[in-house]
């Protein structure tokens, strides 16, 4: 279990705290998706929680052992894959892990051998002779991802790792992501790509302005609000006769083509449709609750644009 309690931090001369009394519970086994806009906070979270940045104020507890006096014991069993490129350009691919590999002091046999499921994993079989700094973004990426899987982490932080890349090594970075969780890894898994997060992470927590706004499953947060409501699109607008039909309907609110039923029961839902049919109107588009988290995402952290 990774707790994150009451969670602070402030970089030195900032106006404003980078994480505000952040508290945050991530089970065991997780594949967890933290989302957030630019600048919400989840770089320097993710930095916390492998010991990149120092614990300011709260409290923070990974697998059991404690920050910072455990910072060496949580090293051993989780790696990072950071956002920027860390590994030596002017290397090659097989030298950079065996560099790496050997940083972490294994005998020579398991050093061959983590090598191999570190390389297969991150589909570089073909490339181990080329030089790094001439890999494309994709497999530059790959190549941050097999590093990481050299100490065989039990709990793996991946900072936006799809950032800019073709759609193959995308997909294919993400089914190697997958494939490390079933297998027992716990995942935190920063992103601002939704579709990425909604079909990977089986738990999602939203960051903004350094808070966490919302945490749950993809359906959990899909429903969080129930006065969310109903949402139908009519094929067409309703005349002023048709609207004053509507109106008979409590609490029913109506713009152009979009009807919003806060609450909506399913009794109510009944009678609107029927009132519908009674009135010669169609939906053409019914949602409860949030439609997808893109939606959800825009509701909690506002729609204006962010650098
Ligand atoms: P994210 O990863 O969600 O984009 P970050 O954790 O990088 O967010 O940033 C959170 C906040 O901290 C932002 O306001 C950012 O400008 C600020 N910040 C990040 N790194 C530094 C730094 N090294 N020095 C000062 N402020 C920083």
């Amino acid at each position: 279990m990774i707790q994150i309690e009451a969670v602070s931090f402030s970089y030195p001369g900032a106006a404003r705290d980078a994480l505000h009394g952040l508290s945050l519970q991530i089970r065991p086994g997780s594949l967890f998706g933290l989302l957030g806009p630019n600048g919400s906070g989840k770089t320097t979270l993710i930095s916390l929680l492998t010991g990149l940045l120092p614990l300011q104020r709260g409290q923070i507890r990974i697998h059991g052992q404690a920050l910072p006096a455990q910072a060496g014991a949580i090293q051993n069993f989780s790696a990072l894959v950071p956002q920027e490129y860390a590994f030596y350009p002017r290397l090659t691919v097989m030298e950079n892990l065996r560099f790496f590999g050997s940083v972490l002091g294994l005998r020579a046999a398991d050093l061959r051998e983590r090598l191999d499921t570190a390389l297969n994993a991150a589909g570089l079989a073909s490339f181990v002779s080329v030089r790094a700094g001439h890999l494309s973004g994709g497999l530059k990426r790959r190549l941050n991802l097999a590093i990481g899987l050299l100490n065989r982490p039990r709990l793996l932080l991946l900072d936006e790792p799809t950032v800019g890349i073709d759609p193959q090594s995308r997909r294919f970075i993400l089914d190697t992501i997958r494939e490390i969780n079933a297998r027992g890894t716990t995942v935190i898994y920063t992103s601002h790509y939704m579709e990425e997060v909604e079909s990977l992470c089986d738990e999602i927590g939203v960051l903004d302005d350094g808070c966490l706004l919302a945490q749950g499953s993809l359906e959990q947060l899909l429903n969080r609000d129930a006065d969310h409501g109903l949402r139908l699109t009519l094929g067409t607008p309703p005349s002023a006769a048709q609207q004053a039909a509507l109106r008979s309907v409590p609490a029913l609110e109506i713009a152009d083509r979009e009807l919003h039923l806060p609450n909506c029961n399913a009794a109510v839902l009944q009678h609107l449709l029927a009132l519908l049919a009674a009135n010669g109107l169609h939906a053409s588009r019914i949602n409860y609750g949030y439609g997808n988290l893109e939606e959800l995402f825009l509701h909690l952290t506002g729609r204006q644009l962010r650098d």
